[in-house]
């Protein structure tokens, strides 16, 4: 199973929007830029929406279906691990093997010396063509790097083994992600993860380092842009010499965890992509669950209400909400519209105010970010929610495939 050079990854947290996620994705297809979707769900997501991985297979398998897409499509295990794999193992075809929790950890005396013995194969400083400085390989290198990410790459090994030794050799996706942490990893460090990665035999089609910057969720970059300009396009070049040199798969890419909508890199990293003909998987999740509230807001009357709830409960409930994001999530307590303000908006002025569309006078980030951490409260409505999904299908579909197509993938593919 090869993931083709372009895929988009399209987070779904209620499995309503599969066939506007997937007419977006076509759109670009149309227009000359082949894209492979995958539909990706994390377990974390399951467990407070309540929802179970088969949906998501069902989701996925009814939008190709009811469009005729006849290229292939995934869907992704996201953010796994050896405890929780399994729910997803009959449903996945595509596996992000989560080790960031492993970095750090202490590895067995003799896997360490393997590693080591294996690098100074490559010499005493391995020149990347296009990166000014060698890596150095050292022993005092090499045990430094060993002692961050020798055990998290070993249970890479053990967790892509274990989906193996069930579905098969080449019958799925494989990505090795450690995005959820706070220090970034360097093109050096990539280097070395991806030489662990190669030793282990875990055949990673895509990697998803921590990139530097703030990834907030569901709002733009924050950081600095050059400094992230440098470090993915030498993480492009040390993928390339990995692919050569240490036996990878060939269409090894980078997967990039937006925390969705990370409008301001998107074209440094199309330009980048460009430049040396590689290809790029970007993930996206709550920005379709906040485009659905829009949605939701411009059809009106008992949409707009529910919509309107969704906020209110949030904003009373801020800091349950937020506490299992509060590394990835910004918010301004004195921005936030009181309750009483809301309910006197009309649909434009709340839709204006969480669409992404920076520069607009009502775009408001931290209404936005409460909302993006607030599909608990939705998920809670139970049917209410989806029913009105479904009852106003046609206005939040229109909303969640303008969003994908418009500001994602005409941002990221110069469509
Ligand atoms: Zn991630």
């Amino acid at each position: 199973m090869e993931l083709g050079k372009y895929s988009f990854g399209v987070g779904d947290r209620f499995s309503h929007e599969g066939e506007a996620q997937l007419r977006a994705l076509m759109k670009a297809n149309a227009k000359g830029i082949e894209v492979t979707p995958v539909w990706n769900k994390s377990n974390r997501e399951h467990n407070i929406v309540h929802s179970e991985p088969v949906e998501t297979r069902k989701e996925a398998d009814a939008a190709v279906k009811a469009l005729g897409w006849t290229g292939g499509y995934y869907v992704d295990a996201d953010h796994i691990n050896l405890t929780n794999v399994d729910r997803f193992i009959a449903y996945s075809n595509f596996f992000t093997l989560d080790v960031a929790a492993y970095i750090g950890n202490p590895s067995e005396v003799a896997d360490v010396a393997a590693f080591v013995a294996s690098c100074k194969k490559l010499g005493a400083k391995v020149s990347i063509p296009g990166i000014e400085a060698p890596i150095i390989i050292s022993d005092e290198i090499l045990n430094n790097v060993a002692g961050k990410y020798l055990a998290a790459i070993k249970e890479a090994g053990k967790i892509y083994r274990h989906i193996e030794s069930v579905k098969g050799k080449n019958n799925f996706i494989t990505e090795v992600s450690m995005d959820e942490v706070e220090a970034p990893q360097t093109p050096v460090d990539m280097f070395f993860i991806l030489k662990m990665i190669a030793d282990e035999k875990i055949p990673a089609q895509t990697i998803a380092p921590k990139f530097t910057g703030r990834f907030n969720k569901g709002v733009d970059y924050v950081g600095d842009v050059a400094q992230f300009a440098k470090e993915f396009e030498q993480d492009v070049l040390v993928i390339d010499y990995a692919v050569k040199n240490f036996g990878l798969p060939e269409n090894l890419k980078l997967s990039v965890h937006s925390g969705s909508d990370k409008f301001t890199i998107y074209p440094v990293m199309a330009e980048i992509i460009k430049k040396y003909d590689k290809g790029l998987h970007v993930k996206t999740a709550g920005t379709t669950w906040l485009e659905e509230v829009i949605g939701l807001a411009v059809a009106g009357g008992e949409a707009l209400e529910a919509a309107k709830h969704i906020y209110t409960a949030a904003l009373g409930r801020k800091e349950e909400l937020c506490a299992p994001y509060a590394d990835v999530i910004d918010i301004d307590d004195a921005k936030l519209p009181s309750v009483k303000e809301v309910a006197g908006w009309n649909s434009e002025k709340f839709a204006n105010t969480l669409r992404h569309i920076p520069g607009h006078p009502d775009y408001n980030s931290n209404f936005r970010q409460l909302i993006h951490v607030g599909y608990k409260v939705a998920a809670e409505m139970g049917e209410k929610y989806t029913g009105l999904l479904e009852k106003y299908a046609e206005i939040v579909g229109g909303c969640v495939e303008e969003n994908i197509y418009d500001r994602h993938l005409k941002r990221l593919f110069n469509l």
